[in-house]
């Protein structure tokens, strides 16, 4: 059984406000064992990336970790000085950035900015960086002639591999992803998934990739988590909740990209758009857009419950269903859960540690 690498627990971050403090993630909850693929999904502003930012500890001012744990492989990242920060970053876990284009320094050569990261974290000399530099971008399928472009003379999707590359400069544990797909187009999306996917298996490093395309990452992540407004909906095998997704919201994502095969359907989307952070809605904040909400989803907050191996916070499997005359829930009474914090109270909970996932 793989080890577990990162341990996320109790996480909230804030921002701060004129008007008051912003609850951009919401006691969060997850682990992640070595060489696993997690994919965090869920539209613009449901703290996905604020999430990523809280784990690898790049937030700044007025963004803050209120609340909780990260620990990665036994240390406490929160409680971090900057120097052992540093001693941790790009040795044992690299972040990719959203635009490459962003991310990369615009006046500066890929071998120069892969310099400066070996110069700040190891004592190799400059014929050895050049040498490690040669092979990172040979294994992201980019020439090494491209080592001396600036990055304004590659494609996008090379931008992003060189990115990817500079990631594995010292073959970390954990890479974390931000919509590094965002920019291209779809044939280059795949062609770069695949290539990370590939790179995983040879390497064994852990991912953590955050998409607002749930289909990007069908064929690749093992399990999905579905955020909303700054909490976890539903955590899961990716296979299973493609299959069956639990929470409505879940649901929303799936019907909300057209497949090509079956016969045709009309997409229905997610009517309305996410809550505000500042001031979200009494109950469940999925309640003003949810098709199966029902009165007391209006004034109940969910609890994330275990169903039949998954996390899901949603009413509808706390009891059996509404207590409104409302629907059973998908999956029957099988499906109807338990809290997940008291199954995790429990170490007799095979589901729970079967999926390598807490509450
Ligand atoms: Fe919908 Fe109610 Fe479940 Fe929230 S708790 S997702 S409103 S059914």
């Amino acid at each position: 059984m793989a080890e577990t690498i990162l341990d996320v627990r109790g996480l909230s971050v804030e921002y701060a406000s004129d008007h008051g403090a912003v609850l951009a993630v919401d006691q969060v909850d997850f682990d992640l064992e070595g060489g696993e693929f997690l994919a965090i999904v869920g539209e613009s502003g449901c703290g996905k990336s604020t999430l990523l930012f809280a784990i690898a500890q790049l937030l700044s001012p007025p963004a803050a970790v209120t609340a909780g744990s990260v620990t990665f492989k036994g240390r406490d990242m929160v409680r971090l000085t900057d120097s052992e920060l540093r001693a941790v970053r790009w040795s044992e876990f690299s972040v990719v950035m959203q635009s490459a284009m962003n991310a990369l320094n615009p006046v500066k050569t890929v071998a120069a900015q892969m310099l400066d990261v070996c110069r700040a974290h190891t004592s190799m000399s400059t014929a050895e960086i050049r040498q490690r530099s040669e092979e990172v971008l040979r294994l992201v399928s980019i020439d090494p002639v491209h080592l001396d472009s600036y990055p304004h003379q590659l494609s996008g999707g090379m931008r992003q591999r060189a990115m990817i590359a500079m990631a594995l400069l010292f073959t970390p544990d954990l890479v974390i992803m931000d919509e590094p797909t965002s920019a291209l187009d779809v044939v280059a999306q795949r062609s770069l998934m695949m290539q990370v996917k590939e790179l995983q298996r040879d390497l064994g490093f852990a991912v953590i990739f955050v998409t607002h395309d749930m289909s990007l990452v069908s064929h690749f992540s093992d399990r999905l988590m579905v955020m909303y407004a700054g909490q976890v909906a539903e955590l899961g095998s990716t296979q299973a909740l493609f299959d069956a997704p639990l929470h409505p919201y879940s649901r929303g994502l799936l019907e909300a990209f057209p497949s090509i095969i079956g016969p045709r359907q009309l997409l229905t989307g997610i009517p309305g758009s996410p809550p505000d952070l500042a001031n979200l809605p009494a109950g469940c904040r999925f309640a003003p857009r949810c098709p199966s909400a029902m009165q007391r989803c209006t004034s109940v907050l969910p609890d994330l419950l275990e169903v039949g191996g998954r996390l899901v916070r949603c009413v509808l499997y706390d009891n059996g269903g509404g207590n409104d005359g409302s629907p059973a829930p998908p999956g029957g009474d099988a499906a109807v859960g338990r809290r997940a914090d008291a199954s995790t109270e429990s170490p007799a909970s095979p589901a729970l540690s079967g999926m390598g996932s807490a509450s």
